[in-house]
């Protein structure tokens, strides 16, 4: 990959806005974060001024503390006007969290596309008290270790209803190739995928900015998983088709704001380097796949450094991604092991 001069990645805000506090990143655009329970330790919000009120970009994980601080954020840098919008980029629950609380306490309408929409909702109503059997089967068809398999069988999983407040009934919808107006702005809808189905960005027509969510981050690579929900999903191609249709519309210009890191400028070369970084990981595993291994037996390669209990579980569902993209793409073999995990091998 070539570096021209000038095509780099610049951040050109080092140090993110403090709790509470907005930093404008563009005439009419806040930037604004909020904390989060793990290793990614924050989310970037936004706020677009529409003249008579604004429109709010991603919300952050439902908690006391995030509605203390989006209290102190509506009556401090906002300055107590009328919030109008809350839009959510994608269906995750650090970017949906409190959009449902937001709506009760301001009467502001929620934006999103179709299918996020829909699997917030279906996920905030599907409570569980322990993990169903069709969970368990797939992390045994994932090769789970055995110790982390163990304990999570008779725990209450993650619920998404426990970080994600109630989302009441009515959305507009919002689509590839629609225009949405926010802060002074014309945007230009284009969906991604892979990292969340139907991921939403925008594109200004009128100055250089891009509200990307997760789907373009400055400096990690969004997570691309396979879930229970959809066994055989094979989101690294969607992944891979999505960027390389975004990667179309990149300018070196661009400033992009994403949900997670800084802002940056340099994106034609990011969008390389997030398409490069899968084909580089699917390149090393199919080389380790010479015998045959389960999802759980790949993070050496995929991951190249060690992974802790915190990350075991993003970690397996990545794995399975990557294993399943070169099943589904005749490059590996799947056969059923007899601890009933799904084992992949390298066609010859
Ligand atoms: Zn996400
Ligand atoms: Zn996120």
């Amino acid at each position: 990959m070539k570096d021209h001069p000038g095509d780099g990645i610049r951040t050109p805000w080092e140090e993110p806005p403090k709790e509470g506090e907005a930093i404008e990143v563009a005439p009419g655009v806040l930037w604004m974060r909020l904390p989060l329970p793990m290793k990614l330790d924050h989310v970037n919000v936004y706020a677009l001024d529409d003249g008579d009120g604004w429109t709010v970009v991603d919300t952050g994980m439902a908690s006391k503390r995030g509605k203390a601080i989006w209290r102190a954020l509506l009556e401090g840098p906002l300055a107590g006007r009328a919030l109008r919008r809350v839009v959510v980029t994608h269906h995750h629950p650090d970017h949906i969290g409190m959009a449902g609380w937001l709506m009760a306490e301001t009467g502001a309408e929620l934006v999103m596309t179709r299918t996020a929409w829909l699997m917030a909702r279906m996920l905030t109503l599907d409570e569980q008290a322990l993990p169903p059997a069709e969970t368990l089967t797939f992390y045994r068809r994932a090769g789970m270790a055995t110790d982390i398999y163990d304990a999570r069988a008779t725990e209450r999983p993650f619920n998404f209803a426990d970080v994600v407040s109630p989302l009441p009934l009515g959305y507009t919808r919002i689509q590839q190739d629609d225009r949405i107006e926010m802060g002074g702005r014309s945007w230009d809808v284009h969906i991604g995928n892979g990292h969340a189905p139907e991921h939403a960005t925008f594109w200004s027509r009128d100055d250089a900015s891009v509200l990307a969510g997760d789907q373009i981050l400055s400096s990690i690579s969004p997570n691309i998983g396979v879930y229970p929900t959809e066994p055989m999903a094979d989101p690294i191609a969607d992944w891979l088709e999505a960027c390389e249709r975004l990667a179309e519309l990149a300018r070196p210009d661009h400033l992009v704001l994403g949900g997670h890191k800084l802002p940056f400028t340099g994106l034609p070369l990011r969008m390389q380097q997030l398409i490069g970084n899968h084909h580089g990981a699917l390149a090393r595993l199919l080389e380790y796949l010479e015998t045959p291994k389960a999802a759980g037996e790949c993070f050496a390669p995929l991951f190249k450094r060690s992974i802790g209990a915190g990350e075991y579980g993003l970690a397996l569902v990545e794995a399975v991604a990557h294993l399943s993209h070169l099943h589904q793409t005749g490059l590996a073999t799947r056969s059923l092991r007899d601890d009933d995990a799904w084992v992949y091998q390298r066609k010859d």
